[in-house]
């Protein structure tokens, strides 16, 4: 793609999403506002990446070696994601995750993002056979990190514990893409005077599981 005006994305995405925000505690706005939101950017993330681009992907499910470090949510994010495990996880299974969140939350508690990586904990998300658990509504952030060679990606996070970094080649246009969407979310939901901080991932899904859903 020869030109993409982020800019204009970023406005569009704020108008897409902020008559659903302001309308946020109207039961089923929120889910609305992320299933438009999740859509909208992998539709037109289909549009952005070549034939090419697509080859050069490494990124498949059974990796999951980039995901071990600090991964920040918006709220709408993280309400999203605690529905989708009450609609695909058994009580006792949510019981289960919610103790094992808990644990990690304790472990992971104020890790910059090397220390994160220092300690080798998978994200709580991330299932026994290396694929994301949540990936239909797995994060913004997440969805922005891509890689052109897996063993790049491990070498990267290997040498990371050392203090030192190497490069991985990922997807620019991706990249961008998500991070946009991120921010047109942030500034759709200051516009309709709801607090944009960002949150840890694990933490903010915990805090959407003990509310009410919000959602639906
Ligand atoms: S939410 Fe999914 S994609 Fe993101 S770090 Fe966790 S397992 Fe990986």
């Amino acid at each position: 793609m020869e030109h993409f005006d982020f800019i204009d994305y970023h406005k569009q995405i704020r108008s897409l999403l902020r008559p659903y925000l302001a309308d946020y505690n109207r039961s089923g706005r929120l889910g609305v506002a992320m299933d438009q939101l999740l859509d909208r950017v992998e539709e037109d993330l289909k549009h952005c990446l070549t034939d090419e681009d697509h080859c050069r992907l490494a990124c498949q499910a059974g990796c999951g070696s980039c995901c071990r470090v600090n991964v920040t949510v918006l709220h709408p994010e993280a309400v999203n994601i605690a529905h989708y495990l009450r609609e695909t996880r058994s009580s006792a299974q949510l019981q289960a995750l919610k103790r094992q969140m808990q644990r990690f939350c304790v472990m992971i508690e104020g890790l910059d993002d090397e220390e994160r990586i220092a300690v080798r904990q998978n994200c709580v998300f991330l299932d026994d056979g290396g694929s994301c658990s949540i990936y239909p509504v797995r994060p913004l952030l997440c969805r922005s990190i891509t890689s052109t060679s897996a063993a790049d990606c491990r070498e990267a996070m290997a040498m990371q514990v050392f203090g030192e970094s190497r490069p991985v080649l990922m997807n620019l246009m991706q990249k961008n893409l998500m991070n946009v969407a991120f921010q047109g979310l942030a500034s759709a939901m200051e516009d309709t005077g709801l607090s944009a901080h960002g949150q840890e991932l694990t933490a903010a899904v915990l805090r959407a599981l003990s509310e009410s859903s919000g959602v639906s």
